[in-house]
């Protein structure tokens, strides 16, 4: 096993086998079944024109990976960014493949990306892009087959374009072959939330284990994006303190308190949350080593490494980010005694919903808000008891306790279903 190297940029696919041969080594999984699972069963690359509202023609580069299909179809998320590669879509793909087995629903793992800054496209180009990439990933996806959803920079717009996109290629409606679409066109009630809210009733369950006040809790937020903001925002309501957040610019702090509603309109007006009044602006690594008791990465990968995993004060780490934490920082939380609710269990209230969006598509229904929270609470309680049993009963972190349910049942699906042919 490598160590962590101080200089090296972190290869997030790397970090996806290394954490799962951990688990797959505790779980004495059998050697071929080893080989299978470590990677992926397909990964596609396109190269794809888009035309410019300049006149040009640029070529733009994507990926649609599918890791596991063992327990269902493909599903995981599409995402937009300069930094996109294919070994982080491996990593995203893998890690979606564990997370839908961690909550008991029957997907297995996928994830896609575009290498693009989507903040410099007009909106018709950012149309034209998301159509053709979504023809050109059409060979692999499908209701039956793999679902995309949203994920960094892609909105319920992007997945009404991908959805009216597969459906005109078919000739009828096809609902249920992405998820996370607007509600007036098959998409469910509480989606956009469900991320944020399956990782605050994680931190509910986690802070009541520690006989941790959340109302005496001060939080801080990495990423003001779709998980971050309303993270945030319902960590508010649990009576927590959000003393700082931050977004791809930088972030803020105020001990005394933060009103994350404030601070969103800011942003929005502002294209940052730096500057908000009454505020300080701090670095994104400032606030990862911000005095506070949850901390919750929502922003990207490798955020939380041996640099500065021993200046990390929380005594909760809920990752609403996939994948913030590497290996060799989890060891040092773990030694310090940092409560970690890892990706795969915290960050899954999304694709959880997700899959109550696709049921609702392929039925033909619409359930209530409600019905969808109260749903989703039963199942990432349901889904965190399990893992904190597993840890205990292994003296192992939150996040190889996780690993070692997500694993086994993946292996178990796969064993039973033999190798064809
Ligand atoms: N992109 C989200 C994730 O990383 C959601 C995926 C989905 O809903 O399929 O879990």
């Amino acid at each position: 096993m490598t160590t962590e190297n101080v200089a090296a940029p972190i290869n997030a696919w790397q970090v996806a086998q290394r954490q799962f041969d951990l688990a797959a080594e505790m779980l004495n999984l059998d050697s071929g079944l080893r080989r299978v699972l470590r990677e992926p069963r397909r990964e596609l690359t396109v190269h794809f024109p888009v035309h410019m509202d300049d006149g040009s023609v640029q070529v733009f580069t994507g990926y649609r990976v599918q890791h596991n299909l063992g327990r269902g179809p493909a599903k995981g998320g599409i995402r937009y960014h300069q930094d996109v590669t294919l070994d982080e879509v491996k990593a995203l793909a893998m890690w979606m493949t564990w997370k839908c087995a961690v909550v008991g629903i029957p997907y297995g793992g996928g994830k896609g990306g575009v290498v693009v800054d989507p903040k410099k496209l007009s909106k018709k180009e950012l149309e034209g892009l998301s159509r053709r990439f979504f023809t050109e990933i059409s060979v692999l996806v499908g209701p039956e087959r793999d679902i995309p959803a949203p994920d960094v920079n892609t909105t319920p717009q992007i997945m009404a374009w991908f959805m009216d996109t597969y459906s005109m290629h078919a000739g009828y409606t096809v609902p249920g072959v992405v998820t996370g679409k607007p509600i007036s066109l098959g998409g469910s009630e509480g989606r956009n939330e469900a991320t944020a809210r399956g990782a605050v009733y994680t931190i509910v369950k986690a802070a009541a284990h520690l006989g941790l006040d959340l109302k005496k809790a001060k939080v801080a937020v990495q990423g003001y994006g779709n998980a971050g903001s309303i993270a945030a925002q319902l960590m508010r309501d649990e009576g927590g303190t959000i003393v700082a957040v931050s977004d791809s610019t930088g972030g803020i702090r105020n001990m005394a308190g933060l009103d994350p509603d404030k601070v969103l309109a800011w942003k929005k007006e502002h294209g940052t949350v730096q500057g908000f009044p009454g505020s300080e602006d701090i670095s994104n690594a400032e606030l990862l080593e911000t005095e506070c008791d949850v901390l919750i990465p929502a922003a990207y990968e490798n955020q939380i490494t041996i640099r500065n995993a021993d200046k990390v004060k929380a005594k909760i780490v809920a990752e609403a980010a996939n994948g913030p934490t590497t290996p060799e920082a989890d060891e040092i939380l773990h030694r310090r005694g940092v409560f970690m609710i890892p990706d795969i269990l915290c960050n899954a209230g999304g694709v959880t919903v997700s899959y109550f969006e696709w049921v609702q598509d392929l039925n033909r229904d619409h359930w209530t808000e409600a019905d969808v929270n109260a749903k989703l609470k039963v199942i990432m309680e349901k889904a965190f008891g399990e893992v904190l049993a597993l840890s205990e009963q292994h003296r192992v972190n939150m996040r190889t306790g996780a690993y070692l349910n997500a694993v086994q049942r993946v292996a178990d699906a796969t064993a039973m279903r033999g190798l064809y042919p």
